[in-house]
Order: C-alpha cells, then sequence, then structure tokens
C-alpha cells in the first residue's frame, strides 16, 4: 500500500508511552449508565477474554499473555535513520484515518449531507478510558459510538500478523477502516436504531441482528478500498490482505451492557466467509448503498 502518499489526519492522538498493561488501573471504577443501552463493538483478539475486565469492572486478568514488547513490525518497515516504529505507526495510521476522511467526505457530498464529521483515532498501549468505559489491549481495536472514537492498542498490529496470520499494511489498514465504518454507522443513525431495535430483541436475535452491524462495517472498510484502489494507492498483494484479515478476524466479538451486565451471547460476528464476501462487496461497488446488510434475508 503507498500509504506515504495518503494525507495526514489530523484527528490521532498518541496516548501510548511504555506504560504496558500496569499502566491504569482496571479494577473498579466505572459506572454503568443507567437505562442506555451502550454497545461496544471491539474486534476480539484474544480469546478467553473477560468481558467483564474490558468493562473495567473485574480485576486485572491473570489468563492472558502481557502484550508483546513494541517495536518488532511496524508499517513499512522503516529504514535506519526513519521514524522510530511507534512514530511509524501513528503515521501510518493517521494517513489511513486521512484518507478514509478524505473518501467518507466526498460520498457524504454525494450524499446530500453536507460534512463528514471525522472520528478521532486513539492509539494506546495497555489500557485505555474511553467514553464506554476502561479497555485493556486484550479487548482489540473498538469503536466506543459514546465519544465517537476509535481506539485502537498499537500492539495489535503485531498480534494480526503473529496470532492471527494476516500480515502486511493493508491488512492494518482494513481493521482501521472497518472502525471507521462503525463510525458512519453511528454518524448516519444506523448504530441510534440497531440499539433501539437490539433492546427490543432475545439473545439469539439480538445477536443476529449485530452481525449484520459487522458486516456492513466490514463492507463499508471495503467502500474505502475501492476508492484506494482508484487512486492507485493499492499494491499487487493487498487486497489479498485485506481479505485475510477479514478472515482473521472472524471471530471479533461485540460486548454490550445492559444495566450492568454483559450479554455473554453477543459474542457473534458473522462468520470467516460473510466477512470477506461483504468486504468485497464494498470493495466492488464502492458504494455504501450496496452495503445493506440488514436490508437482505440472509447477509
Ligand atoms: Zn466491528
Amino acid at each position: 500500500m503507498r500509504w506515504g502518499d495518503m494525507r495526514r489526519s489530523e484527528n490521532v492522538e498518541d496516548r501510548g508511552g511504555p506504560s504496558g498493561r500496569g499502566g491504569m488501573p482496571l479494577g473498579g471504577g466505572m459506572k454503568i449508565g443507567g437505562g442506555t443501552l451502550v454497545v461496544l463493538i471491539i474486534l476480539s483478539l484474544v480469546f478467553g477474554i473477560n468481558p467483564l475486565q474490558f468493562l473495567g469492572m473485574a480485576g486485572p486478568e491473570t489468563g492472558a499473555p502481557p502484550p508483546p514488547a513494541p517495536q518488532t513490525t511496524a508499517p513499512g518497515s522503516p529504514a535506519p535513520g526513519a521514524p522510530a516504529p511507534a512514530d511509524a505507526r501513528k503515521d501510518f495510521s493517521a494517513r489511513v484515518v486521512g484518507d478514509t476522511e478524505d473518501v467518507w467526505n466526498a460520498l457524504f457530498k454525494a450524499m446530500g449531507i453536507d460534512r463528514y464529521p471525522p472520528t478521532t483515532l486513539t492509539l494506546y498501549r495497555g489500557a485505555v478510558r474511553s467514553g464506554c468505559g476502561t479497555a485493556s489491549s486484550a479487548a482489540g481495536p473498538f469503536y466506543c459510538p459514546a465519544d465517537q472514537r476509535v481506539y485502537l492498542d498499537t500492539a495489535f498490529f503485531d498480534e494480526l500478523s503473529r496470532r492471527f496470520g494476516a500480515p502486511g499494511d493493508f491488512a492494518q489498514a482494513y481493521v482501521i477502516a472497518h472502525e471507521v465504518g462503525h463510525h458512519v454507522q453511528n454518524v448516519t443513525g444506523t448504530m441510534q436504531k440497531f440499539e433501539r431495535d437490539a433492546q427490543r430483541l432475545d439473545g439469539r436475535a439480538r445477536n443476529a441482528l449485530s452481525i449484520r452491524l459487522e458486516l456492513q462495517a466490514d463492507c463499508y472498510a471495503g467502500v474505502w478500498g475501492h476508492f484506494a484502489q482508484r487512486r492507485n494507492l493499492l499494491e499487487p498483494g493487498d487486497l489479498e490482505e485485506g481479505l485475510r484479515a477479514a478472515a482473521a478476524v472472524g471471530d471479533d466479538t461485540i460486548m454490550k451492557r445492559t444495566q450492568g451486565y454483559v450479554v455473554p451471547d453477543a459474542m457473534n460476528h458473522g462468520s470467516a466467509e460473510q466477512r470477506m464476501r461483504w468486504f468485497r462487496a464494498g470493495l466492488k461497488s464502492g458504494d455504501p448503498r450496496t452495503c445493506d446488510t440488514f436490508g437482505v434475508a440472509q447477509p
């Protein structure tokens, strides 16, 4: 991917630092807002994560391994003299975010919406406090509708490569574009409708609905990829990287807070086949209207 040619977004905040997982206490502290169904969409990267921990309601987990040491596979493999990997990652992320801003700005204009309100990407290491509670790196990348931010532990890029066998810069960009897709759902009202509808459903039906939400974000990531491709920002092998990543995270996890407890059956996000298919649909069309995962009988 020729990400060096993409515009760097200002909307990236680095809360990194060498804090590791001990950087922020995870126990207690968080109050669950009453009544409102808050939906956290995350890509689950570590199987066996304790959802309570993600919500900041349990003590630090002991079962999961610590996050990998930083700075192993920075995007773009900076040459000697290039910025340190942490900076390279921030630069990479900022350029991908910037490119999604350009694409969604144009798409919103085409849809007659005045302006695309950009999301902010928060990079962190170890743990982070978000508008949706405290998250540990084990939670994986997620979008918080309450503060309209995307959260990404930079160690995730290593995870994607090492643990999920989906290396490559476009694989990383796909994940960012997927989370930006959730932001698009949020600012267009899809997420609010989803939350309203989901509240009325039982666990199984709610789960099926959440899969549609996830697959639409995959499709939106594909829509971004379509325009990246059209502007010759992709290189041979990039699309395969993206598809591999879409398949690799087929087990991603959604977590919901409903009056202070986690709905455990809301943890299925569609199969690898579904995720690749919808990513491909957006990639092919470049048109968000083809991402109507809620309108089809079987997504
Ligand atoms: Zn998602």
